[in-house]
C-alpha cells in the first residue's frame, strides 16, 4: 500500500477540522468552558496549517513556526484551564516564542533554508514535549486517560524530530508519512481522551453530590449508609437536633439559619474523633457514627459536643446567635444495625426534647 503525500495531507486536514468542529460545538453548548474554544481553535489552526504547509520540516516561511506554535500554545492554555490553573506561565510564553525566534535568528545568521526549518521544527518539538511533560507530571498525571494525552503529545514531538534521522537510514518520504500518521492518530486520541476525562470528572462529581448534603458538604442519609454499612463491631450512634432552630430563621432570616447550620457542622467536625462520620439527615438534624465506640464513650462525646456548641454563640455578620442542641445516643452492633440504632437514638432524642432540650439522653 502506498500513501501519497497529497492524500495524507487531505486526511490530516479532515481529521484536524473534525476535531476542531467537535470542540467548537462543545463550546457553543457550554460557553463558560473556554478550554473547549481553545482546543477547537488549536485544531482549526492545525487544519489551516496542514493545507498551507504540506512539506513539514521543509517549509520556508516564518508563518509556519508561528502557526504551529500558536496552535500548540492555545492547546496548552486549554489544558491548564481544564485543570483549573492559571492560563499562562512565563515558561510557556518563552517556549512558544522559541520556534519563531530560532527561524528568524538562523535566517539572519545566514543558514540555508533547510537548516533554518530544521532548527525551528526541533524548537517546536520541544514545545510539544514540554506540554507532554506538563500533562504527565501534574498530580492527576497518573490517570490512564491523562497518560494517553501526554503520550500523544510526546509522539508528535518525537515524529517532528524524525527528519533529523539521516536519509540513508530513513528515506526522505518516510518521516513525512510518519508525521502525518502520528498527527491523525494523536488528534483523534487527544480529542477522545479529553472528552472522556471530562465525562469521568462529571460522573465523579455527580456521584459525590448524590451522597453529600449541598449546604454543609457532609454526607446525606444515602452517603451515611454507603460509608457505614461495612462497619464490623460496635459503633456509637448520636442523633443531634438543633433546639428551636425555627427561631433562628424567624429572627434573623433563612441565610443566617444556613450559616448556623454550616458553622455547627464545621465546629462538630473539629471535635469528631478520627474515623467518625457525620451526616445531615434532616433540616437541622444530624447523625454521627463513631466506629468502635462503646455506649459510655459515645455519651461522653455527645455531652462534650453539646457543651461546646452551647458555650460559644455563632457569629453572623457581627450578630451573635446562641444555639443549643439536644442529642440521643445509642450503640449499633455493626454496620447492618446502624439504621435500628438511629431509631433508638431518635427515641432518646425525643426524650431530651420533651425533658427541656439542651441535653443528652442515652437509649
Ligand atoms: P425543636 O427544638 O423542637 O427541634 O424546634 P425547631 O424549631 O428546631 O424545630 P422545627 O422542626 O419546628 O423547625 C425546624 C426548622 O428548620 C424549620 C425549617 O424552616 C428549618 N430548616 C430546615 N432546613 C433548613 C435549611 O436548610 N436552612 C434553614 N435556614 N432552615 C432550615
Ligand atoms: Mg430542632
Ligand atoms: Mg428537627
Amino acid at each position: 500500500m502506498s500513501l501519497s503525500i497529497p492524500t495524507l495531507q487531505f486526511t490530516d486536514f479532515v481529521v484536524f477540522l473534525t476535531c476542531g468542529v467537535v470542540f467548537v460545538s462543545c463550546w457553543l453548548l457550554h460557553r463558560e468552558r473556554t478550554h473547549h474554544l481553545l482546543f477547537g481553535s488549536s485544531f482549526l489552526i492545525c487544519a489551516g496549517m496542514s493545507i498551507g504547509f504540506v512539506d513539514f520540516g521543509r517549509y520556508g516561511s516564518v508563518w509556519s513556526p508561528l502557526g504551529w506554535s500558536a496552535a500548540g500554545m492555545l492547546f496548552w492554555v486549554g489544558l491548564r484551564l481544564f485543570d483549573q490553573r492559571s492560563a499562562l506561565t512565563t515558561f510557556m510564553m518563552v517556549i512558544a516564542i522559541v520556534p519563531v525566534a530560532t527561524h528568524v535568528l538562523l535566517g539572519l545568521v545566514g543558514f540555508d533554508e533547510e537548516s533554518v526549518n530544521t532548527g525551528s521544527t526541533i524548537a517546536y518539538a520541544a514545545h510539544e514535549a514540554a506540554m507532554a511533560i506538563y500533562v504527565l507530571s501534574t498530580s492527576r498525571g497518573r490517570s490512564p486517560i491523562r497518560k494517553v494525552i501526554g503520550l500523544s503529545l510526546l509522539a508528535i514531538s518525537a515524529a517532528l524530530c524524525l527528519p533529523l534521522v539521516p536519509q540513508t537510514i530513513l528515506p526522505q518520504e518516510v518521516p513525512i508519512v510518519l508525521i502525518f500518521v502520528v498527527d491523525h492518530v494523536s488528534s483523534i486520541l487527544l480529542t477522545t481522551a479529553i472528552l472522556a476525562l471530562e465525562a469521568d470528572r462529571a460522573i465523579v462529581a455527580l456521584a459525590r453530590q448524590a451522597l453529600r448534603d449541598p449546604l454543609t458538604q457532609v454526607l446525606n442519609r444515602a452517603g451515611l449508609v454507603a460509608q457505614t454499612q461495612q462497619i464490623i463491631g460496635s459503633a456509637g450512634v448520636i442523633v443531634v437536633d438543633l433546639d428551636h432552630f425555627k427561631r433562628v430563621n424567624d429572627g434573623h432570616g433563612h441565610t443566617a439559619g444556613d450559616h448556623v447550620l454550616e458553622s455547627f457542622v464545621r465546629r462538630t467536625e473539629v471535635l469528631l474523633p478520627t474515623g467518625a462520620h457525620i451526616a445531615r439527615v434532616g433540616g437541622e438534624e444530624f447523625v454521627m457514627v463513631l466506629p468502635g465506640a462503646e455506649r459510655a464513650e459515645t455519651a461522653v462525646f455527645a455531652e462534650r459536643l453539646r457543651r461546646s456548641i452551647g458555650v460559644r454563640p455563632i457569629d453572623w455578620n457581627g450578630i451573635q446567635i446562641g444555639i443549643s442542641v439536644s442529642a440521643g445516643v445509642a450503640v449499633a452492633l455493626g454496620g447492618a444495625d446502624i439504621a435500628a440504632a438511629v431509631d433508638r437514638a431518635d427515641k432518646a432524642l425525643y426524650l431530651a426534647k420533651t425533658s427541656g432540650r439542651n441535653q443528652v439522653r442515652v437509649a
